[in-house]
């Protein structure tokens, strides 16, 4: 299991759908079927992998993903050249992550 202090979502309301985020942080960002972007979390961090994409786990702000501490600078950079400024980065919270429903 990989350490965590950060977790991240985005708000597709803002999203412009360029991808930019995806091609800094690949195993964090992931396209959807509809031309926005949601985060995720990969197998390979965490044990099992949950895409926020309003289906299978919630998108939008109750989407939070945990971001693994070796993916930081990639998820910091990625929210940084975000054009729609729309990935939001928090402290990682337990209570947080249950209310996921994941
Ligand atoms: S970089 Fe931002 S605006 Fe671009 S696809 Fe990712 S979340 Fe959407």
């Amino acid at each position: 299991m990989a350490e965590t202090k950060l977790m991240v979502w985005i708000d597709q309301d803002l999203c412009t759908g360029d991808g930019i985020c995806e091609e800094i942080c690949p195993d964090v960002f992931l396209g959807r079927d509809d031309g926005l972007w949601v985060v995720k979390e990969e197998a390979s961090h965490f044990g099992s992998s949950i895409i926020f994409d309003g289906k299978g786990a919630p998108d939008g702000s109750r989407g939070v993903a945990r971001v693994p501490d070796k993916l930081i600078d990639d998820v910091v950079e990625a929210a940084t050249e975000c054009p729609g400024e729309c990935i939001m980065i928090e402290p990682y919270d337990a209570d947080t992550v249950a209310k996921r429903g994941t």
